[in-house]
């Protein structure tokens, strides 16, 4: 499902057959009715072939796989040339990092005016615009909605986190994502302001 090595999930598209795609070319994420242990996700993702398809995602893929927090993984040593467990590495290197106080992901809270550390079970919705992306977030800490334009990096690499993002100064309405057509022409008209996402 998710490929820690190259940060892809695999997805069934009717043309291709399977397609692999990173986070940040999701475009809308919302739990899946009726599913609460674990919670599953229902995804749309811009596909390489050119259309949007749906998906699932489990709550493990979707914010522990990245992290290598799941088992599968795996690379070949190079020292030893024998496939090795990739889990074990990626994990240690998470809980470094995650002690150092650098989150995997993070976000800026407009209504609360400060960075907050994030999962991408949270991302409501993201739309591509101009080499960024901008992302739908509902905080997990205010359960309010901000909008930051990021980096693909930023979405897609676990512990990138732009110095920088773009903020929209609007206190979104709890209804934003009933429909994406309406938060990507918001997202194009609206204007950004620079806000530093340092968490430390
Ligand atoms: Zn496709
Ligand atoms: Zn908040």
């Amino acid at each position: 499902m998710y490929d820690a090595l190259t940060s892809r999930y695999t997805f069934a598209c009717p043309r291709l057959g399977e397609t692999r795609v990173t986070l940040s070319a999701f475009r809308t994420l919302e739990t899946l009715a009726g599913t609460a242990h674990p919670v599953v996700y229902r995804v749309r993702f811009a596909c390489p072939c050119g259309d949007e398809h749906e998906g699932l995602v489990s709550h493990d893929d979707l914010d522990w796989a990245p992290l290598g927090l799941e088992g599968g993984a795996s690379f070949v040593n190079l020292m030893t040339s024998r496939v090795e467990p990739l889990s074990r590495e990626l994990t240690e290197l998470a809980a470094l990092n995650i002690k150092a106080g650098r989150w995997p992901w993070s976000f800026f809270c407009y209504p609360e005016e400060r960075p907050r550390p994030v999962a991408p079970s949270s991302f409501l919705l993201l739309a591509p615009a101009d080499g960024s992306v901008g992302l739908a977030v509902r905080c997990p800490a205010c359960q309010r909605l901000s909008v930051n334009l990021v980096s693909c990096e930023h979405v897609d690499v676990p512990f990138w986190n732009d110095r920088e993002v773009g903020v929209v100064e609007h206190v979104f309405a709890d209804d934003l994502r009933t429909s994406v057509e309406a938060f990507r022409a918001e997202l194009w008209s609206s204007a950004f302001d620079a806000r530093r996402l340092s968490l430390e």
